[in-house]
């Protein structure tokens, strides 16, 4: 929704939308609680507006005002970079929980490894299994060549 607004342009914030900004709490770990104002938009669709509500408005100088908004910008792409950090602290614990997780699979099923490596040891050490002969691979050498002769 816009509101057309007819009163003084420096009273109300607005994003680069044209949209009326909207009134935020950080929750970075380097601004937590601090209020800025961004678009109104839903986090998918807003635009680069940003401004801290505790920072100097619009001046109504052109030069000023980009200054200040390449400024914000360059806040809000630290503020982004802070909630990627905290995304990726997220990530790690979870990943540090799955790979516990895993390690203690990995040591059970190397465990149950040896327990069959000792056990087949134990086997062939006990009842003397013949050795495996070559005469089957000779079989297959054979069955080639009539399949050569039939075709
Ligand atoms: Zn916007």
């Amino acid at each position: 929704m816009s509101t057309p607004v007819d009163s003084k342009e420096s009273d109300e914030l607005k994003c680069t939308c044209g949209l009326p900004a909207k009134l935020r709490v950080s929750k970075t770990p380097r601004n937590p609680f601090r209020l800025f104002y961004n678009c109104s938009k839903g986090i998918h669709d807003q635009c680069g507006y940003f401004h801290w509500a505790d920072e100097s408005a619009a001046t109504g100088d052109r030069q000023t005002d980009e200054l200040n908004l390449i400024r914000n910008e360059c806040i809000q792409l630290q503020r982004r970079m802070g909630e990627i950090e905290e995304e990726h602290e997220d990530e790690k614990t979870i990943w540090n929980e799955e790979k516990s997780a895993l390690m203690s699979q990995l040591s059970t099923v190397q465990a149950e490894l040896d327990e069959m490596k000792k056990r087949i040891k134990m086997a062939n050490e006990s009842d003397l299994m013949p050795p495996v002969d070559k005469f089957s691979k000779s079989d297959d050498e054979a069955d080639d060549a009539i399949i050569i002769h039939t075709l």
